[in-house]
């Protein structure tokens, strides 16, 4: 594969830009190499400036559940930024996804558009604090919510590709009040909540860890957490990011029957453009500025062009008939990958929910069934070499997978079975090179 014009970009780009990037994880340090730089998308695939061609299940690390340059949602940011690119004043398309995403959400009554999910939970952080006059926060060790200072005690997704234990810059006053539970395991957060259960604000917790991988909650893990919330006056925040219209429509919450408190959201409800959002109950919601003193603001927050790709995709991705095509297609890629890897005895952990999607490969089978259950098992049982070998394979081959071992994948309504079957082929090939 020829990559020159990628590494020219790279050297230039590192003069300008730490490490070349505007994100850590995309500067492929997770799995050795340096990054593609990419030129154009369409539809399933994705465009090098070397003119290779990907077959994409990164998708902009989630939010083109279309796939790339969807024609309606082209013709959506076409036609509003034809009328101006923002005011700072309200404009109508605001509005329309508000009272969509109230419509889809039985626990939003109201919501706020940001611009990123950094500010989604470092504001419903700062909502529950202010809701509840209590100071401590409860997040689980792996799980990601952004950048916010309070959020970074043992982070996942780039913290942990980079292996960083703490983020340096994070001052040790900013974590103090921020309390780490494992995940998939009550009894630290009931030990938590009997020590500090009035000072706890909230605990805030991605509904699918899939900022270590991907790592499904076990029974009763989530209701147990809402449980402990209601029996100690604390919020409890389903950080749906991710989730949100990726692995169930329209997240978690309605798939599993929970009732949090405050809900945080992002890359589907923006289409591919900058817009997140935390949303509740109006008695929660009505505690923020300009209603209430919990102050929060945004120049570019509602910006009417995020709002109309936002909304061109919704309208298209809520299609039941769709969303079942990409669960389909999810579920049959890790079911054929689980398959093929059993027949060349290589041991592997798929799973997927919706059009989202995991793969781990193990460093020895395990008697433990899910072997990978939390960020401790992620650290003890996942292979990073292996995945790095694959991800590099399959780029080879015309498949873009997220370039570490702690990301989920993702599949669009622009993929089809063709391309499910062809990325299952290069596996093949993969294991048996691997095995040989
Ligand atoms: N919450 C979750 C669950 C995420 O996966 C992410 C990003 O990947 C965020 C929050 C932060 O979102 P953003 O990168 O838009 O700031």
């Amino acid at each position: 594969m020829n990559s020159n014009r990628s590494q020219a970009l790279y050297q230039q780009a590192c003069q300008v830009t730490p490490g070349g990037v505007n994100s850590p994880v995309r500067s492929f340090q997770g799995v050795g190499g340096s990054p593609l730089f990419m030129q154009k998308g369409q539809g399933p695939y994705c465009v090098d400036v070397d003119g290779n061609r990907f077959v994409d299940y990164v998708l902009s690390w989630g939010p083109l559940t279309l796939g790339h340059a969807h024609p309606q949602v082209v013709q959506a940011v076409q036609q509003a930024s034809e009328q101006g690119l923002g005011f700072g004043a309200p404009t109508p398309a605001e509005v329309q996804l508000a009272q969509l995403l109230v419509q889809q959400f039985a626990c939003i009554d109201q919501i706020r558009f940001v611009s990123s999910g950094t500010e989604a939970t470092m504001s419903a952080i700062r909502l529950a604090r202010a809701y509840t006059n209590r100071c401590l926060i409860v997040k689980f060790s792996g799980c990601y919510h952004g950048h916010a200072d309070c959020l970074l005690a043992q982070a996942g997704s780039g913290v942990a590709t980079l292996s960083l234990p703490n983020c340096a810059g994070v001052a040790a006053s900013s974590v103090q009040n921020t309390l780490v539970a494992p995940f998939n395991q009550l009894r630290t957060l009931q030990q938590l909540f009997t020590q500090h259960g009035h000072d706890i604000a909230c605990v805030i917790v991605e509904g699918i860890a899939a900022n270590m991988g991907f790592v499904l909650p076990k029974p009763g893990f989530l209701q147990g957490i809402q449980q402990l919330c209601q029996q100690h006056g604390s919020l409890f925040v389903l950080d749906e990011v991710m989730t949100g219209f990726r692995a169930a429509l329209p997240g978690l919450a309605t798939l599993w029957q929970l009732q949090p408190d405050l809900i945080t959201l992002g890359k589907v409800i923006g289409g591919g453009l900058p817009c997140a959002a935390y949303g509740g109950k109006r008695p929660i919601m009505q505690h923020v500025a300009p209603v209430g003193n919990m102050y929060q603001a945004g120049t570019l927050s509602g910006n009417p062009i995020a709002m109309a790709a936002g909304l061109a995709t919704l309208k298209e991705c809520c299609k039941p008939p769709l969303f079942a095509h990409m669960s389909q297609l999810a579920q049959q890629l890790v079911t054929g990958m689980q398959q093929q890897a059993q027949q060349h005895n290589v041991a592997v952990q798929t799973n997927s929910q919706g059009s989202m999607f995991g793969l781990y490969f193990l460093r020895s089978p395990s008697h433990q069934q899910p072997a990978v259950t939390d960020w401790h098992t992620v650290k003890r049982q996942v292979d990073n070499k292996r995945y790095a070998r694959f991800f590099h394979f399959m780029l080879q081959h015309g498949f873009y997978f997220p370039p570490s071992a702690y990301e989920a994948g993702f599949v669009s309504s622009a993929h089809t079975a063709q391309h499910v079957q062809q990325t299952l082929q290069a596996f093949s090939r993969f294991l048996a090179k691997e095995t040989k």
